[in-house]
């Protein structure tokens, strides 16, 4: 447990304006790359702050600079604003009022608590040096945090370091936790295509049989993580969605396979993919099929980098928060690890799930019910608070000479 002497910020006096916007998002939840209403709320409340605010990275990116003091470092802070396409069956007065969308993942109270560490920066000013808040589209499958980075995010807004936070419903309140390394997953998708002529069901000597090969590809496919990768690396193949056939007696022409890679280590990665590709072309030889692969890596594994993992708890430790290490990470994925590619630094879980005992509904995340606990808002503003502080923190007087 990582403990601190200081005492954390007092954010006390924003929670209502808070609470409110926080509400407010969520009843107006924007799917990837559409929140242009989320965009301009972000914007104004950052212009509001005399911040300096650039808008249109990456569509609807919003990114904002605070600079205080004369310290030359840099800190990269970073919230998703996007929500999920799902209904919403939320029954609170500010439930989802667009129909498909619903902030399933807690990225309103993401957005939020940035812009109230925004706030409380400004004000408090206890640091020297630079920093960058990145609110960013399109983080549930779509990538967003890759376009800004594309777009030069870190050539126009230089960080030494950056930082996010997820709420995570499977830790309680006041607890925050993270890790070195790897905290969460490689997410890569797999679709096969298996064809033969199709044919009557009566008579399957005349044709490949693409149903019966897809068969046993699923079954094959799933003994690559067990028999092809070494036993202490964790990694995860499911098979999601077959489809194929349209009648009892006909053998279908063509079958489709879907599903999913998750790990946590590129070496294993590649092996996986090669072997799904081996054995894709073994079954093809066997069963007379025609076969295409479409192996896309679209989240890369979330890997913090050790200096700043640690910094990441003694901060939530300076937020009032109890900060542990993560045991092991998740095999969920993030798209901040696009970020993390480019730029040391680490993501942390921050704790929102109620106390044994408490009776009010705490739904997983991805849920139609879920809506985020209003609770760990001042949580969040303390911790991006006291990352900035402790990145930034003001050099003792010798280094402050030494680096003129
Ligand atoms: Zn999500
Ligand atoms: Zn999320």
């Amino acid at each position: 447990m990582t403990t601190s002497t200081i005492a954390p910020a007092d954010v006390d006096d924003l929670l209502p304006g808070l609470v409110a916007l926080r509400r407010d998002l969520h009843a107006h939840p924007e799917l990837a790359f559409a929140e242009h209403r989320t965009a301009a709320v972000v914007a104004s409340a950052l212009r509001a702050l005399g911040l300096e605010v650039h808008e249109g990275i990456a569509g609807t990116g919003v990114v904002a600079t605070l600079r205080c003091g004369t310290g030359y470092r840099s800190v990269g802070l970073r919230a998703d604003m996007d929500a999920l396409p799902m209904v919403s069956l939320g029954d609170q007065p500010w439930k989802s009022c667009h129909p498909g969308a619903h902030h399933g993942c807690g990225h309103d109270g993401h957005t939020s608590m940035l812009l109230g560490a925004a706030k409380q920066l400004v004000r408090s000013r206890r640091f020297s040096g630079t920093v960058h808040f990145f609110f960013q589209p399109a983080e549930e499958g779509h990538g967003g945090a890759r376009v800004m980075v594309e777009q030069g995010l870190f050539e126009r807004f230089p960080c030494d370091s950056v930082y996010a936070v997820h709420n995570w419903p499977d830790l309680p309140l006041g607890q925050a936790q993270t890790r070195a390394g790897p905290l969460m997953a490689a997410a890569d998708r797999f679709d096969i295509m298996l064809r033969g002529q199709g044919g009557h069901a009566a008579q399957p000597h005349r044709t490949a049989d693409a149903l019966l090969a897809a068969g046993q590809l699923v079954v094959l496919l799933n003994t690559i993580v067990s028999r092809r990768i070494d036993p202490g690396d964790s990694a995860v193949l499911s098979v999601t969605r077959i489809e194929g056939g349209h009648s009892h007696n006909v053998l279908p022409a063509e079958v489709r396979i879907t599903g999913t890679v998750r790990s946590f280590d590129a070496a294993a990665q590649d092996r996986i993919e090669a072997a799904l590709r081996d054995t894709v072309a073994g079954v093809a030889l066997a069963s007379g099929t025609e076969t295409q692969v479409q192996y896309t890596r679209y989240y890369p594994a979330t890997v913090n980098t050790p200096a700043e993992a640690a910094l990441a708890l003694a901060a939530a430790a300076d937020a009032g928060l109890q900060a542990s290490l993560a045991e092991r990470p998740a095999f969920t994925s993030e798209d901040f690890a696009f970020m993390l590619q480019r730029c040391p630094g680490a993501y942390l879980w921050l704790g929102q799930g109620r106390a044994a005992g408490d009776t009010r509904a705490s739904h997983p995340l991805h849920h139609p019910q879920y809506d985020f606990n209003d609770e760990a808002l001042p949580l969040g503003v303390r911790w991006f608070t006291a990352v900035a502080e402790r990145a930034l923190a003001a050099p003792a007087s010798s280094e402050h000479l030494s680096s003129r």
